[in-house]
């Protein structure tokens, strides 16, 4: 028996809803698209209501609706998640900008892992499994090359609940012109979407190349260019403790940690991840993806510019 998952914007849950009689082309945009779009939606709000079966009253109405009823509602439901997205995956304040860092006001010990290169055979399943264990979700900067080959890949890191980000279609260093430049950005922006239903407005440059265009680019059209605060330097290949330390030297409150689950051999971040997640946990770290720590911050920053009480005299 099919199960369909629907998902309810304003009501903010998931119910899913056993179903025999719908058409192909329904079940697979109904399941696949506002499973994803549901899943990044509800993560980026930071909420995970995974009830198999609702018996609210919204439920309870939409399952005595026909299927073609459904349908329609299901449409509308996912236009309305993707434009939540939009607004949600980066907030305004941080549209265009380019950090290497979510500077929280708080200083809360919040930090990101983030894999680059992706997705990958063997390795990205592996450090999925690692997050699962440790009940982390992190963020995945995808390019668009081995995305073709991989979406199962893909749509994995997704169901799984992490976030994406946009990292190319050929992950080249070399100057682009405006239109490659564009062309990089928006090709792999569009088959991320077609592949996960999530749309995202994080970049990051092959390389942490700032001036070839594409960051430029990215900023025109209102990405966060994430960076990163600390680097593993695991693409050269160091031992793992090495990898390990040079990720812990740099870790800081709002860091964002970069690593590579793809583009190479990467058994060494593999290895190495357990213990960066122990020792970071040790020191008081909480994992969060990028889109939560830029909602985090907005949060904080709002709160900051809020006339303080006045101090009892
Ligand atoms: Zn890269």
């Amino acid at each position: 028996m099919a199960k369909r998952y629907l998902f309810v914007k304003d009501k903010k849950h998931l119910f899913a809803k056993n179903q025999r009689r719908l058409n192909p082309i329904a079940i697979a945009s109904g399941i696949f698209a506002l499973g994803a779009v549901g899943a990044s939606w509800v993560l980026s709000k930071n909420l995970w209501l995974t009830a198999p079966k609702s018996t609210t009253p919204e439920a309870t109405a939409i399952e005595a609706l026909p299927d073609r009823k459904i349908t329609q509602v299901l449409a509308k439901w996912e236009q309305e998640a993707r434009t939540d997205l939009f607004t949600f995956a980066v907030p305004a304040r941080f549209q265009g900008q380019t950090l290497k860092e979510i500077q929280l006001p708080s200083q809360r010990k919040l930090i990101a892992l983030t894999f680059d290169d992706g997705p990958w055979p063997v390795t990205t399943g592996k450090i999925l499994a690692i997050l699962k264990k440790n009940n982390i979700k992190a963020t995945f900067f995808m390019v668009g090359q081995p995305l073709q080959n991989y979406p199962q890949i893909a749509q994995q890191v997704v169901a799984e609940g992490h976030a994406l980000g946009n990292h190319t279609w050929h992950h080249w260093y070399h100057a682009h012109s405006p239109a490659t430049a564009a062309s990089e950005i928006e090709k792999t922006a569009a088959l991320l979407h077609k592949t996960t239903g999530f749309r995202t407005y994080l970049f990051r440059p092959p390389g942490g190349v700032l001036n070839n265009g594409l960051a430029h680019q990215a900023k025109k059209q209102k990405y966060l260019v994430a960076m990163w605060s600390a680097d593993s330097k695991d693409y050269s290949r160091p031992s793992v403790p090495t990898l390990v330390r040079n990720v812990l030297k740099d870790a800081k409150p709002g860091g964002m940690l970069l690593l590579h689950d793809g583009g190479g051999d990467r058994s060494h971040t593999v290895q190495a991840l357990p213990q960066i997640i122990a020792d970071l946990r040790s020191q008081g770290y909480q994992f969060v993806t990028v889109p939560e720590l830029l909602e985090i911050a907005d949060k904080e920053l709002k709160a900051s510019k809020l006339p303080k009480p006045p101090t009892p005299k």
